[in-house]
Parts: structure tokens; sequence; C-alpha cells
């Protein structure tokens, strides 16, 4: 089975295509016009660019377009981190992935988002499986950051060398720093 995973930075990603690529060939997406600004856009491409690169993993870039994402949320630019704001852009960046799936002839999809503790990985698989009936295509549910998936993203970011942001991605989230509910000190897992 051929799997497009959507890429949201590389560490997330580490834990998602260690994972994935016992289902499938794992092919990487960094499709993410909401990462603002573009100087954190090509600092977090760097950072995959160097594990694909370590890793030697399969990859495809698309065309950084933030105006079209700032379009998609209109509207919603005040949402709190979590909102209906999140809830359009994690909405877009998996029907882009799925769309670009359809167009290379993958089987499947799937995002490493669920390796981050911040995320509603619920919602993320709703959507997941909602785009997928829409394109005929398979979503592969996850929960990365289940069996220590966030811990052992932290670990090999450190190993790697990877950047990790402490921020979500677009200007809006910027002003709320993430606040981490899982830590390599304490090892608590978030179960959602
Ligand atoms: S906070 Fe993150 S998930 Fe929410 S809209 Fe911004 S980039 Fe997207």
């Amino acid at each position: 089975m051929r799997i497009l995973l959507h890429v949201c930075c590389a560490p997330d990603a580490t834990v998602a295509f260690e994972r994935l690529k016992e289902v499938g060939d794992v092919w990487g997406y960094f499709h993410n016009p909401n990462i603002h600004p573009r100087k954190e856009y090509l600092k977090r491409l760097d950072s995959f660019l160097k594990l694909v690169k370590k890793w030697h993993l399969n990859f495809v870039e698309a065309e950084y377009k933030p105006q079209d994402w700032f379009k998609t949320i209109k509207g919603f630019e005040n949402e709190p981190e979590g909102g209906r704001r999140c809830e359009i852009c994690i909405r877009y960046n998996l029907e882009k992935t799925a769309i670009k799936a359809k167009e290379l002839g993958f089987d499947a999809f799937a995002t490493s988002l669920t390796t981050s503790p911040h995320k509603d990985v619920k919602f993320i698989n709703e959507v997941g499986k909602e785009i997928a009936r829409k394109y005929g295509l398979k979503y592969i549910e996850s929960t990365f950051r289940k069996k220590n998936g966030f811990l052992k993203s932290v670990e090999y970011s450190k190993k790697l060398g990877l950047y990790r942001q402490n921020y979500c991605g677009c200007i809006f989230s910027i002003r709320q720093p993430q606040v981490e509910k899982v830590t390599p000190k304490n090892g608590k897992e978030n179960k959602n």
C-alpha cells in the first residue's frame, strides 16, 4: 500500500514514518500554508529535509501558498487555539493531502498531526475518514502520540538535531505559545 503522509513538522514526522513504514510505502507531503512567517516555514521545511536526508525518505513538497490559507480561515482569525479556525486549518491540510494522493496514485493518506499532544485526535481522524470517503482513498487512522510516541519524537529530534518550534504555526498562534501536556520529565501521556 502506498501512503502519502501529511508532514506537519519534522519532529512529529519521525514517529509517524517509523510506524507507517510497517504498513506500507510511505512518502511525506510537506503541505503547510498555515505556517508563518515565511522564514519560519523555511526553517521547518529545512528541518524536514534534514530528516529526509538522514532517513532516506521519499517526499513531495507543496508550493507555499499562505494567501490561500488566509482566505480559507477568513472570519475565524480571532478564534482561540483548538477552536473553529484550527478545525478549518486541519481539514484544509488533510483535504489537500488527499487531493495530492489521488493525483499521484497513492492508495491512502495519513497525518503526522496526531503525534502532537496539543491536537484533537478524535476530530482529526473523523475528518480524515470523511475526506477519504469523498476521494475514494483509505485514511490511516492514528494516534501517534500514544505508546510514548510524543516522547520518542522529542528524543529523535534531539538525536538528529531537528528544530522543534514553540508555537503551532499560524500568526495567530504566535501569541499563544504551546504548553506541553506531555513532557520527557514526567512521562505523562495525554490519552486523547
Ligand atoms: S493554531 Fe495551528 S492548527 Fe490552529 S489555525 Fe493556527 S496553524 Fe492551524
